[in-house]
């Protein structure tokens, strides 16, 4: 298959979808069923600011309700459209699916650059946008339950936890209306790392995976593993911290907004990230070369590439280009369908969104449950602790039961429990656990299937076919 003209970013989605399917055996009409977006809302709503009305438009998808709450980020960038919101939401349920956190998929958007507002500003815009989507139980506990995406943060999700408890002053569950709150605001240790987190230990298992390592023509470890990485972001910036800090890894690369930064010995993560907060940019910085037109440092050699950013910053124009062996989509959507078809030919390896970015997800699925929990996770009092920690334990294995995942009480995740292990010690085994445990069936079926040559094809097999057992398993 190859493409002339690149699609939108759902079309790409739906594409990458196809492949897989035209793989699989589903009952008829099951395929469309699972593809399409259940329902998209949108809102425009006004908020007087600076003297005058300023409308703002929102939107929150619903793609799959085969389990609920539905799962998904909202977002705050100048991009956010219809399309962009239902491909996103897409992504969710199969992320959701594939590392069995047990939602289905949703994600959210605003229009608006969040930097054009001052803090107070903000918090007007989320809280009204906020009462917009509670009243339609678009954000509810036990519907919808937003998170942070681009753009947003703890910060905005406080805002957002606050105005449902004031709209829902008797919901013991209110805290669970939003994940990726800050800690003192029902949120949880290891939420603000655990995306870039969970890439590092995406890779981690990836190297560990003789055959994968193979496929992309690399060899040994991560150590010394030359990175480059566009967005230093949250996601790109905790990724690019851990694995450079305790993998060996060399981040010779680092692309933002106004330009890109190189350096074949190795970027200091710390020191460009300092530099970013103090001066709005990369521009500047000492220890590199720099490069105005960012996007050039995407086609340099490595061996790791890390788009930590936008969709479609891999497409028609540079597929070819690209140089990297190895590509892990930490940012959602970042490589268009017809580059995907390019890359896959060159042989260039792909770790797929759906799977390298769900460490965030993971967590917020962690943050859920310890909220409808009610309980501190990690150390108790001594004398008490082993006997209140079966408890918990019992309590928990209910409710994963009830939740329909046997997620939280893999036995990485019960050990520490037992020993009453500290919260975010407890919430890194877990992701470590989820990231291993969903590359494995990944990786079984890339590379046990004679017609499945890409992971992408082999996430969406596995994520497709478990979203048809439920829907099978309760019917539609
Ligand atoms: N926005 C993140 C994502 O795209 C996190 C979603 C969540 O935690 O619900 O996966």
């Amino acid at each position: 298959m190859s493409h002339t003209k690149e699609p939108s970013f759902r079309e790409s989605v739906d594409l990458m979808f196809n492949r897989a399917v035209a793989l699989m055996d589903l009952a008829p009409g099951l395929e469309e069923k699972i593809r399409v977006c259940n329902a998209t809302y949108t809102v425009r709503f006004g908020v007087r600011l600076r003297g005058q009305i300023h409308t703002f438009t929102g939107y929150r998808s619903v793609h799959s309700e085969h389990k609920e709450p539905v799962k998904g980020g909202i977002r705050y960038a100048m991009g956010v459209n219809q399309d962009e919101v239902e491909a996103l939401a897409a992504l969710m349920t199969y992320k959701c699916a594939l590392v069995e956190a047990p939602f289905g998929g949703a994600k959210g958007g605003l229009r608006i650059d969040p930097r054009q507002y001052d803090e107070y500003e903000l918090e007007m815009i989320t809280r009204r946008f906020t009462y917009e989507l509670v009243k339609r139980d678009l954000i509810n506990p036990s519907q919808n339950v937003p998170a942070p995406d681009m753009g947003t943060s703890e910060r905005e999700m406080a805002w957002i936890a606050d105005h449902y408890a004031r709209m829902n002053t008797t919901d013991i569950n209110a805290q669970a209306c939003v994940t990726g709150k800050p800690l003192n605001a029902g949120g949880i240790a290891g939420r603000v790392e655990a995306t870039g987190r969970g890439v590092q230990y995406a890779l981690r298992e990836f190297f560990r995976d003789d055959m994968g390592v193979q496929k992309a023509g690399l060899t040994g470890t991560l150590d010394g593993k030359r990175v480059i990485v566009q967005g230093l972001g949250n996601v790109g910036y905790h990724a690019a911290k851990f694995l450079s800090e305790e993998d060996g890894c060399k981040i010779t690369g680092i692309i933002e907004r106004d330009g890109a930064l190189f350096n074949p010995d190795g970027l200091d993560v710390e020191a460009v990230h300092h530099w970013i907060v103090g001066h709005g940019g990369v521009s500047g910085y000492p220890d590199a070369t720099h490069t105005a037109e960012g996007a050039a440092v995407l086609e340099k050699e490595c061996d790791i590439l890390i788009p930590a950013a936008l969709e479609g910053v891999v497409n028609l124009s540079n597929a070819k280009r690209i140089k990297a062996p190895l590509i892990i989509e930490a940012a959602n959507g970042p490589i268009t369908a017809g580059a995907d078809d390019i890359l896959r030919e060159k042989g260039t390896v792909i770790i797929p969104d759906m799977y390298a970015n769900a460490g965030g997800v993971t967590v917020s699925y962690f943050e859920w449950v310890k909220n409808l929990g009610h309980i501190r996770f990690g150390r108790m009092g001594r004398r008490q602790e082993e006997a209140r920690h079966q408890l918990l334990i019992d309590e928990l294995e209910r409710l994963d039961k009830y939740l329909g995942g046997a997620w939280s009480m893999t036995p990485n995740f019960k050990a520490k429990y037992l020993r009453g292990a500290d919260e975010l010690e407890l919430v890194r085994s877990g992701l470590d656990d989820t990231m291993r445990t969903a590359y494995q069936s990944m990786r079984d079926v890339w590379h046990e299937r004679q017609d499945v040559t890409d992971l992408r094809t082999a996430a969406y097999l596995v994520s497709i076919s478990r979203v048809a057992a439920s829907y099978r398993a309760k019917g539609l």
